[in-house]
């Protein structure tokens, strides 16, 4: 499908349509911040945000979930959650992130929770229209994206640019009213807005190209650093809840008062917590705060990019950054130092 060109206010009017028969959720103020919240009206949406406090994981990972109920004697009955939903204003670097998770969760054991959810949605994209205090995107190459959203949005002055690759985005886009082709000059604002998000969305500038981090982890294992920054860590695990790649879970199983019935529940874990690799008998194999550090690093730029086709799974979203009271959670602070001592190649 071509790309379409829709003003403001016909778009205003497409997301009013959509609320009005779908689940739509979508990125609204929050005081000064902002995050993503189920969409009551088009007027809420803020497509100008720097970056969200929380990334989009959690609709397709929720903090907590009921994976299956069970009772004695009985059948294992599986809790799918199949609503469908639409997400709107994920910037490039969380969809880059979602694709990630997809790849993830949908190798070696495949994950009928996740996917159900990620299958029920539809993602509108929107290009980033204002850098957050803390974005490096562009150091990361997922300043722009070209897959895994079924719409993009470019904002390009008194309107946005529509581009639906996928039956869905299409699906949607043949309800915007007033949707015209893109004409050649709005198309190549549209690349000037690509060409301006690729340099300026760099807070934290990494000095190497990310494909080099697994060779540079190579060598950093028993770097000092690891030892320097944990010193100041709190193991508050703020750095993996706010990170859109970051998907570590914990299983438990309850038995509830009866004895009889029961619920078997997934939660968010997180690697810098003390107890996360915590086995019987009271066995804790990465106890160590250093370790734990470590490990984040070396989980986002060597152990999953094996996983994924060498894609480095910090995305430059910066939340990291923001969130760590004592300021040591930045990759790219953290690999710069490694490169200023132990040189690239
Ligand atoms: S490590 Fe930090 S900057 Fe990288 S994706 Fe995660 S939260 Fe964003
Ligand atoms: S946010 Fe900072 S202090 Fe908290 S666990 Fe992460 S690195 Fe440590």
């Amino acid at each position: 499908m071509s790309v379409k060109k829709i003003t403001k206010s016909d778009f205003a009017g497409f997301v009013d349509a959509l609320i009005r028969t779908e689940n739509v959720i979508g990125v609204q103020a929050k005081g000064d911040r902002f995050d993503f919240a189920p969409l009551e009206s088009a007027k809420d949406l803020r497509l100008d945000y720097d970056v969200t406090l929380q990334p989009p994981k959690k609709f397709f990972l929720p903090p907590t979930e009921v994976l299956v109920t069970f009772e004695l004697g009985g059948p294992y009955k599986s809790q799918l959650d199949c609503r469908k939903f639409i997400l709107m204003g994920v910037h490039p670097y969380d969809v880059i992130a979602i694709n990630q998770m997809d790849e993830l969760f949908r190798q070696d054991n495949y994950d009928a929770h996740y996917m159900t959810r990620r299958n029920n949605a539809s993602i509108i994209a929107c290009d980033v229209a204002r850098a957050s205090d803390h974005v490096f995107a562009s150091s990361m190459n997922t300043a722009v994206v070209k897959e895994g959203y079924d719409i993009l949005l470019t904002d390009i002055g008194d309107s946005y640019l529509m581009d639906a690759p996928t039956v869905k985005g299409g699906d949607l886009l043949a309800k915007a009213k007033g949707a015209v082709d893109a004409d050649p000059k709005a198309l190549s604002q549209r690349d000037a807005v690509w060409a301006h998000n690729k340099k300026s969305l760099n807070k934290h500038e990494l000095k190497c190209d990310p494909a080099y981090l697994p060779r540079l982890l190579a060598k950093a294992y028993k770097h000092p650093v690891w030892e320097e920054r944990a010193k100041t860590c709190f193991a508050c695990g703020s750095c993996n809840q706010v990170c859109p790649t970051c998907y570590c879970f914990n299983v438990q199983d309850d038995v509830n008062w009866d004895l009889k019935t029961g619920e078997r529940t997934r939660a968010w874990d997180g690697c810098l917590l003390d107890g996360f690799t915590k086995v019987a008998p009271d066995h804790e194999f990465r106890k160590a705060r250093a370790d734990r550090f470590r490990h984040r690093l070396y989980r986002k730029a060597a152990y999953v990019p094996q996983k994924i086709g060498g894609q480095i799974a910090c995305v430059g979203c910066g939340r990291c950054v923001a969130a760590c009271l004592p300021d040591i959670a930045n990759p790219v602070s953290v690999c710069n130092r490694l490169i200023d001592d132990l040189g690239i190649g």
